[in-house]
C-alpha cells in the first residue's frame, strides 16, 4: 500500500471511481479516459508496480485479473464482439500509473445487450 498511488487511493475509497467489480483480491473500475466505449481497469488490492515487480507467490493475482476480465466482457456484452486486454509495462511503453493493472477495452461494435 502507498500513501500517493492514485490506484491504491481508489482501492481504500480515498478516491471516487465507479466500481464494477471488487473481491478480496483485485478490484475492477472504469477508466476515466476511456479509449473505447468499454474501458476498464482490473487492479489487485495489493500494490505492486508492474509485470517486472510480480514475485512468483504472485501468480493467482495475475490469473484472477485475467479471468474476472473474460467475465467482465461477458458482463458488458463484448465477448463476442472482441477486446483487448492490456499491460502497459514501464513508461517506454506507455505506462504511467505504477501500480500493476489489467486494461480490458472494447466495444466498438458492441452485440446489442
Ligand atoms: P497506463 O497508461 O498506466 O497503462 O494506464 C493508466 C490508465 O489510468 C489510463 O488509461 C488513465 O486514463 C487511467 N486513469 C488515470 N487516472 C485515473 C483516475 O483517477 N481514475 C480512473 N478511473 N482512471 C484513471
Ligand atoms: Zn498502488
Amino acid at each position: 500500500m502507498e500513501e500517493e498511488c492514485i490506484f491504491c487511493r481508489i482501492v481504500r475509497k480515498e478516491r471516487p471511481a465507479e466500481i464494477v467489480y471488487e473481491d478480496d483480491t483485485i478490484v475492477a473500475f472504469k477508466d476515466r479516459f476511456p479509449h473505447a466505449p468499454v474501458h476498464l481497469l482490473l487492479v489487485p488490492r495489493k500494490h505492486i508496480r508492474s509485470i517486472n515487480d510480480l514475485a512468483d507467490s504472485d501468480w493467482a493475482v495475475v490469473s484472477t485479473l485475467v479471468m474476472k476480465a473474460r467475465e467482465l466482457a461477458e458482463r458488458f456484452h463484448i465477448s463476442r464482439s472482441g477486446y483487448k486486454l492490456l499491460f502497459n509495462v514501464e513508461r517506454g511503453a506507455g505506462q504511467v500509473i505504477f501500480h500493476l493493472h489489467l486494461h480490458l477495452i472494447g466495444g466498438w461494435d458492441r452485440e446489442r445487450a
